[in-house]
Formats: structure tokens, C-alpha cells, sequence
């Protein structure tokens, strides 16, 4: 049995619980529990606030989790990231008041900036030779100005719309994040294929992601053309169909390009365009 730690609740807690029922891993869903049995996997959810994921899995009650970087690099937890998961990106950031003049890092030298991440920022200043003082507060971490706690603030920042309507700028981004899947250094040996099928499942669904497949007839006269257009894991797959002077293409396109390229395979005369969503990519 492997314990996995997830957020009980907030920003990281819907997306994870998604990643591990799309990988097949169904965990009865009473948030309320503390700890929740997958049916069909061995498999055990603790689920926590994110602040104590990283040292519960540095210390082995749970051998993997999910949890933003930016808590792994505020903790200094001694684990190991296995994936970067590609959800709950955000940055943390230094800002300071929208009228206030910037003129750089110098700005910080002897001013006063309120955080919930005082390691990180530490650290930071640290490296550039500058001296502020770190005020830690645990939330409402952007009215620290207006409130007359801080001069500036070091927070999280993804839009930056929060920024704007407490009358703060930003100035600098200091750590790019996002949700990471993180191992404890000493995963026990009979764990390790546990882990390994996770990863497996996790990697297929992450593939999947932004992916469509598209299907289409198109006369067999215009089938390089078509071909030129498509970018594909491999090669398209090609097959005649049943009316002489006409083919049939199976292919996967990415989500970026998907609009663009439908359109010119329309142009080049392709019909009955399908465009279905990708559950699994295993490679
Ligand atoms: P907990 O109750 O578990 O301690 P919390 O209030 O500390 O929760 P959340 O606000 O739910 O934390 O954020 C969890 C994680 O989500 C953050 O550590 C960060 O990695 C990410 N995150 C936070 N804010 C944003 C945002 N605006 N956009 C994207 N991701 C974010
Ligand atoms: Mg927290």
C-alpha cells in the first residue's frame, strides 16, 4: 500500500483528485476523512493542508505527494520531485505600491515586505546583497501596504488581477511554480513498482493532454498535400476507402494548432473532419 498525500482543500485538491481518476485510481471522494482507500489500487490518500505535505513525505508517514514548488522550496523539505504535473502555475513575486517609483532591487534596501514564503524571499535578497526586513504573515498578505504592515509584499501572483485591486504593482518575479509529484527519499523497494505504475499512468494522461484526434476522408489525389500539413506522433495513418479516389487519414494534432490545420485540410478538400478527445497517450 503506498500513502499519497494531497491537498485537503483549496487550489491543488480537484485537479489532483482528476489526475488520479483519469490514471484509473478511484479514491472515495469524503473530503472530510483524513484518509481515503482507492478501490482498484494500492493505494491510501492522506489528504493535508499543502504547508504539511512536504515534511510528512520528507518523513515518510506518506511516501509521495502532490504540492505546489513553491512549498518544497519554502520548506526545504529533503524529498525528491519526480514530475512537474503542469497545473496550479503561478509565480512568487515582489510588488510594491502602483505609485511608488522603481528604480530596481535597490528599492527593497531598508524597506519592509510582508510574505508567507520568508525563506524563499530571504534566500533571495540574500543573494542579491540586499537588506530588507521580512515581516511573516500567514494570509491577506496583499493588504500588508494598505493596512500600514509592510511597504511591499512577497506573494503568490498568477494573473496578477489580486495585484491590481490592492493598489500594488509588481516588479520582480523571484520562483516560477507549479503542482510537483514528490517521492520520499527512502521509498521502501516493494513500493518502487507501486510508484513506477503511478508515474506510468500519470505520464499517459499528462501526454494526452491538449491532444486531439482528428479523422477525415480526403480524395486520394490530395493525400501528400494533406500529409504535408499534419504534424503526427509518428506518421498519419492512411487507409483507402471502400469509394474508389478516396482515403481515409487517422491522426493526432495538438490543441494549439487544431482550428489551423482542420481549416486547410478543408480547403484541400477534406470531408467528414472528426474531432475526438485523446484519453490516454502511451508512447
Ligand atoms: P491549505 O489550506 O492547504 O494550507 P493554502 O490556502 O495554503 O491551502 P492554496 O491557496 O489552496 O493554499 O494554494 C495551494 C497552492 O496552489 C499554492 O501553494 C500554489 O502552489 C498554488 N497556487 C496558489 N495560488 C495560485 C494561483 N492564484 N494560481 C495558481 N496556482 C496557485
Ligand atoms: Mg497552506
Amino acid at each position: 500500500m503506498i500513502r499519497f498525500a494531497v491537498q485537503s482543500k483549496g487550489r491543488l485538491n480537484e485537479e489532483s483528485l482528476k489526475l488520479l481518476k483519469d490514471s484509473g485510481i478511484d479514491v472515495d471522494d469524503t473530503k472530510r476523512k483524513f484518509i481515503g482507500k482507492a478501490s482498484d489500487f494500492p493505494l491510501e490518500l492522506l489528504y493535508l493542508r499543502d504547508d504539511d505535505i512536504p515534511g510528512v513525505v520528507a518523513g515518510g508517514s506518506a511516501d509521495i505527494g502532490i504540492v505546489g514548488f513553491n512549498e518544497i522550496a519554502e520548506s526545504g523539505a529533503d524529498v525528491n520531485v519526480v514530475r512537474r504535473l503542469g497545473f496550479g502555475k503561478c509565480r512568487l513575486s515582489l510588488a510594491i505600491p502602483k505609485n511608488a517609483d522603481y528604480n530596481g532591487l535597490e528599492w527593497f534596501e531598508g524597506r519592509s515586505i510582508a510574505t508567507s514564503y520568508p525563506s524563499i524571499l530571504r534566500r533571495f535578497l540574500q543573494g542579491k546583497g540586499i537588506s530588507s526586513s521580512v515581516r511573516e504573515i500567514r494570509g491577506s498578505v496583499e493588504i500588508a501596504p494598505a493596512a500600514g504592515i509592510a511597504d511591499s509584499i512577497f506573494d503568490i501572483v498568477s494573473s496578477g488581477g489580486t495585484l491590481v485591486s490592492n493598489g500594488l504593482k509588481e516588479v520582480e518575479s523571484v520562483l516560477e511554480s507549479e503542482a510537483v509529484l514528490i517521492c520520499r527519499k527512502d521509498l521502501p523497494e516493494d513500493l518502487k513498482p507501486v510508484l513506477d505504475s503511478i508515474l506510468f499512468r500519470f505520464d499517459a494522461v499528462q501526454e494526452s493532454r491538449g491532444k486531439k484526434n482528428v479523422l477525415m476522408n480526403i480524395p486520394t489525389g490530395r493525400l501528400s498535400e494533406a500529409m504535408s500539413l499534419l504534424p503526427s506522433m509518428r506518421s498519419p495513418t492512411v487507409m483507402p476507402l471502400a469509394i474508389e479516389g478516396w482515403s481515409s487519414i487517422h491522426t493526432v494534432v495538438d490543441d494549439s494548432t487544431l482550428w489551423e490545420t482542420v481549416e486547410r485540410l478543408k480547403r484541400i478538400g477534406a470531408e467528414g473532419i472528426l474531432i475526438l478527445n485523446v484519453d490516454k497517450v502511451i508512447d
